[in-house]
Protein backbone atom coordinates (compact mmCIF):
# COMPACT_ATOMS: atom_id res chain seq x y z
CA UNK A 1 0.00 0.00 0.00
CA UNK A 2 0.90 3.44 -0.35
CA UNK A 3 0.41 7.27 0.92
CA UNK A 4 -1.45 9.11 -2.01
CA UNK A 5 -3.38 12.28 -2.95
CA UNK A 6 -6.28 10.46 -2.34
CA UNK A 7 -5.79 9.32 1.13
CA UNK A 8 -4.34 12.82 1.59
CA UNK A 9 -7.73 14.20 0.68
CA UNK A 10 -9.29 11.94 3.34
CA UNK A 11 -7.67 12.97 5.99
CA UNK A 12 -8.52 16.74 5.32
CA UNK A 13 -11.71 15.68 5.80
CA UNK A 14 -11.20 13.64 8.51
CA UNK A 15 -9.80 16.46 10.50
CA UNK A 16 -12.51 18.84 10.04
CA UNK A 17 -15.00 16.04 10.99
CA UNK A 18 -13.10 15.71 14.17
CA UNK A 19 -12.87 19.56 14.63
CA UNK A 20 -16.71 19.99 13.98
CA UNK A 21 -16.81 16.84 16.85
CA UNK A 22 -15.37 19.74 18.92
CA UNK A 23 -11.15 18.70 18.69
CA UNK A 24 -9.78 22.18 18.80
CA UNK A 25 -5.84 21.26 19.54
CA UNK A 26 -3.94 22.32 16.37
CA UNK A 27 -1.45 19.78 16.94
CA UNK A 28 -3.76 17.20 17.17
CA UNK A 29 -5.03 17.87 14.19
CA UNK A 30 -2.58 18.34 12.09
CA UNK A 31 -1.30 14.88 13.69
CA UNK A 32 -4.56 13.40 11.66
CA UNK A 33 -3.91 15.29 8.82
CA UNK A 34 -0.55 13.78 8.69
CA UNK A 35 -0.09 10.40 9.33
CA UNK A 36 -1.43 7.72 6.87
CA UNK A 37 -3.50 5.38 8.86
CA UNK A 38 -4.51 3.61 6.30
CA UNK A 39 -0.83 2.18 6.65
CA UNK A 40 -1.62 1.09 10.14
CA UNK A 41 -4.38 -1.12 9.16
CA UNK A 42 -4.90 -4.43 7.37
CA UNK A 43 -5.34 -3.95 3.64
CA UNK A 44 -8.96 -5.12 3.53
CA UNK A 45 -10.26 -2.08 5.18
CA UNK A 46 -8.07 0.69 3.33
CA UNK A 47 -11.65 1.82 2.15
CA UNK A 48 -12.34 2.38 5.98
CA UNK A 49 -9.27 3.82 7.31
CA UNK A 50 -10.60 7.49 6.88
CA UNK A 51 -13.92 7.03 8.98
CA UNK A 52 -14.02 8.14 12.29
CA UNK A 53 -14.09 4.16 13.78
CA UNK A 54 -12.43 2.31 15.42
CA UNK A 55 -10.81 -1.34 13.16
CA UNK A 56 -9.70 -4.72 14.53
CA UNK A 57 -5.77 -5.13 14.28
CA UNK A 58 -4.97 -8.41 15.65
CA UNK A 59 -4.68 -10.15 18.55
CA UNK A 60 -8.55 -9.37 19.26
CA UNK A 61 -7.59 -5.36 19.90
CA UNK A 62 -8.39 -2.53 18.13
CA UNK A 63 -6.89 0.81 16.30
CA UNK A 64 -8.40 3.29 18.49
CA UNK A 65 -11.38 5.53 16.93
CA UNK A 66 -9.36 8.99 15.62
CA UNK A 67 -11.21 11.03 17.77
CA UNK A 68 -10.35 9.17 20.62
CA UNK A 69 -6.76 9.51 19.74
CA UNK A 70 -7.65 13.51 18.61
CA UNK A 71 -8.86 13.98 22.28
CA UNK A 72 -6.26 11.81 24.21
CA UNK A 73 -3.60 13.76 22.33
CA UNK A 74 -5.13 17.42 23.03
CA UNK A 75 -5.27 16.73 26.73
CA UNK A 76 -2.13 15.05 26.90
CA UNK A 77 -0.81 18.22 25.28
CA UNK A 78 3.12 16.85 24.63
CA UNK A 79 5.34 19.57 23.97
CA UNK A 80 8.68 18.84 21.71
CA UNK A 81 11.35 17.07 23.92
CA UNK A 82 9.02 15.82 26.32
CA UNK A 83 9.26 12.36 27.61
CA UNK A 84 5.97 11.34 27.34
CA UNK A 85 5.24 7.12 28.23
CA UNK A 86 2.61 5.23 26.09
CA UNK A 87 0.88 1.72 27.32
CA UNK A 88 -0.62 -0.27 25.04
CA UNK A 89 0.74 0.65 21.34
CA UNK A 90 -0.96 -1.30 19.53
CA UNK A 91 -1.01 -0.39 15.74
CA UNK A 92 1.31 2.16 16.58
CA UNK A 93 -1.29 4.95 15.55
CA UNK A 94 -1.55 6.60 18.72
CA UNK A 95 2.86 6.29 19.00
CA UNK A 96 2.83 8.06 15.37
CA UNK A 97 0.72 10.90 16.84
CA UNK A 98 2.79 11.68 19.49
CA UNK A 99 6.34 11.39 17.73
CA UNK A 100 4.39 13.87 15.10
CA UNK A 101 4.39 16.31 18.05
CA UNK A 102 8.21 15.68 18.24
CA UNK A 103 7.74 13.78 22.15
CA UNK A 104 10.21 11.70 23.22
CA UNK A 105 8.22 8.19 23.33
CA UNK A 106 8.72 5.49 25.38
CA UNK A 107 5.93 3.01 24.68
CA UNK A 108 4.70 -0.54 26.28
CA UNK A 109 2.96 -3.19 24.58
CA UNK A 110 2.04 -6.84 25.92
CA UNK A 111 0.61 -8.60 22.81
CA UNK A 112 3.82 -10.36 21.29
CA UNK A 113 2.04 -10.64 17.95
CA UNK A 114 1.09 -7.19 17.98
CA UNK A 115 4.70 -5.89 19.57
CA UNK A 116 6.59 -7.86 16.67
CA UNK A 117 4.16 -6.18 13.51
CA UNK A 118 4.82 -2.97 15.23
CA UNK A 119 8.22 -3.27 15.75
CA UNK A 120 8.75 -3.95 11.99
CA UNK A 121 6.34 -1.47 10.92
CA UNK A 122 8.16 1.51 12.97
CA UNK A 123 11.40 0.82 11.70
CA UNK A 124 9.44 0.74 7.62
CA UNK A 125 8.16 3.56 8.25
CA UNK A 126 11.07 5.19 9.82
CA UNK A 127 8.90 6.24 12.83
CA UNK A 128 11.48 6.38 16.14
CA UNK A 129 10.23 5.63 19.82
CA UNK A 130 12.82 6.00 22.10
CA UNK A 131 11.72 2.82 23.27
CA UNK A 132 9.73 0.36 22.07
CA UNK A 133 9.21 -2.45 25.27
CA UNK A 134 7.55 -5.78 25.05
CA UNK A 135 6.01 -5.85 28.53
CA UNK A 136 3.40 -5.46 31.36
CA UNK A 137 2.07 -1.75 31.20
CA UNK A 138 1.35 -1.71 35.02
CA UNK A 139 4.95 -1.85 35.66
CA UNK A 140 5.37 1.20 33.38
CA UNK A 141 9.37 1.98 33.09
CA UNK A 142 11.01 3.00 36.33
CA UNK A 143 14.01 3.16 34.97
CA UNK A 144 12.96 5.99 32.38
CA UNK A 145 10.81 7.77 34.94
CA UNK A 146 10.10 10.51 35.81
CA UNK A 147 7.85 11.17 32.57
CA UNK A 148 6.34 14.55 31.33
CA UNK A 149 2.96 12.51 30.58
CA UNK A 150 1.56 9.50 30.45
CA UNK A 151 -1.29 8.35 28.43
CA UNK A 152 -3.18 4.37 28.53
CA UNK A 153 -4.99 3.37 25.40
CA UNK A 154 -6.43 0.26 27.05
CA UNK A 155 -8.87 0.80 29.82
CA UNK A 156 -7.88 0.14 33.62
CA UNK A 157 -9.98 -1.07 36.40
CA UNK A 158 -8.26 1.96 38.41
CA UNK A 159 -5.52 4.03 38.12
CA UNK A 160 -2.55 2.34 38.45
CA UNK A 161 -0.52 3.96 41.54
CA UNK A 162 2.86 2.31 40.21
CA UNK A 163 2.25 4.91 37.07
CA UNK A 164 1.36 7.63 39.39
CA UNK A 165 4.78 7.36 40.52
CA UNK A 166 6.57 7.66 37.47
CA UNK A 167 5.06 11.23 36.92
CA UNK A 168 6.87 14.09 37.02
CA UNK A 169 6.01 16.98 39.39
CA UNK A 170 3.58 19.37 36.80
CA UNK A 171 3.11 15.80 34.58
CA UNK A 172 0.11 14.63 33.28
CA UNK A 173 -1.92 11.18 32.59
CA UNK A 174 -4.20 10.51 30.30
CA UNK A 175 -6.00 7.04 31.72
CA UNK A 176 -9.49 5.81 30.32
CA UNK A 177 -10.33 4.71 33.68
CA UNK A 178 -13.10 1.69 34.31
CA UNK A 179 -14.43 -2.06 33.42
CA UNK A 180 -16.85 -1.84 30.95
CA UNK A 181 -17.10 1.65 29.90
CA UNK A 182 -14.27 4.02 31.00
CA UNK A 183 -14.13 7.39 32.07
CA UNK A 184 -11.40 9.65 30.69
CA UNK A 185 -9.41 10.97 33.48
CA UNK A 186 -6.59 13.78 33.29
CA UNK A 187 -4.59 13.09 36.43
CA UNK A 188 -1.90 15.94 37.46
CA UNK A 189 0.92 15.63 39.80
CA UNK A 190 0.92 18.57 41.20
CA UNK A 191 3.19 18.17 44.08
CA UNK A 192 5.33 15.41 45.15
CA UNK A 193 2.51 14.42 47.09
CA UNK A 194 -0.69 16.08 45.53
CA UNK A 195 -2.42 15.04 42.34
CA UNK A 196 -5.42 16.72 41.21
CA UNK A 197 -7.97 14.72 38.59
CA UNK A 198 -10.52 16.14 36.10
CA UNK A 199 -13.60 13.91 34.73
CA UNK A 200 -13.19 14.43 30.78
CA UNK A 201 -16.16 11.96 29.59
CA UNK A 202 -16.80 8.96 28.69
CA UNK A 203 -15.37 6.06 26.33
CA UNK A 204 -14.69 2.46 25.54
CA UNK A 205 -11.67 0.70 25.39
CA UNK A 206 -10.61 -2.87 25.39
CA UNK A 207 -9.16 -3.85 28.90
CA UNK A 208 -5.69 -2.86 29.98
CA UNK A 209 -4.62 -6.38 30.69
CA UNK A 210 -2.04 -7.74 33.61
CA UNK A 211 0.69 -9.85 32.69
CA UNK A 212 0.29 -12.79 31.75
CA UNK A 213 3.05 -14.24 34.12
N1 LIG B 1 -3.40 3.19 20.59
C1 LIG B 1 -3.54 1.86 20.08
C2 LIG B 1 -4.62 1.15 20.88
C3 LIG B 1 -4.55 -0.29 20.83
S1 LIG B 1 -5.78 -1.10 21.82
C4 LIG B 1 -3.95 1.93 18.61
O1 LIG B 1 -4.63 2.88 18.24
O2 LIG B 1 -3.59 1.04 17.83
C5 LIG B 1 -4.98 -1.20 23.37
C6 LIG B 1 -3.66 -1.92 23.41
O3 LIG B 1 -3.24 -2.01 24.77
C7 LIG B 1 -3.69 -3.35 22.88
O4 LIG B 1 -2.73 -3.50 21.89
C8 LIG B 1 -3.37 -4.19 24.12
O5 LIG B 1 -2.64 -5.37 23.82
C9 LIG B 1 -2.56 -3.22 24.95
N2 LIG B 1 -2.50 -3.50 26.37
C10 LIG B 1 -3.50 -3.94 27.19
N3 LIG B 1 -3.05 -4.08 28.45
C11 LIG B 1 -1.73 -3.74 28.44
C12 LIG B 1 -0.70 -3.71 29.42
N4 LIG B 1 -0.92 -4.08 30.69
N5 LIG B 1 0.53 -3.31 29.04
C13 LIG B 1 0.81 -2.95 27.76
N6 LIG B 1 -0.13 -2.97 26.78
C14 LIG B 1 -1.38 -3.36 27.11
Amino acid sequence: MKDTLKHKGKRNLLARELETKGIQHKGALEAIRAIPRHLFMDSSFEDHAYQDKAFPIAAEQTISQPYTVAFQTALLDPKPGEKILEIGTGSGYQTAALLHLKARVFTIERQLELFKKANLFFKKMGYRPKKFIFGDGYKGLPEEAPFDGIIVTAGAPEIPRTLLAQLAVGGRMVIPVGEENQTMMLVRRTSEKEFEKQDCGAFRFVPMLQDKN
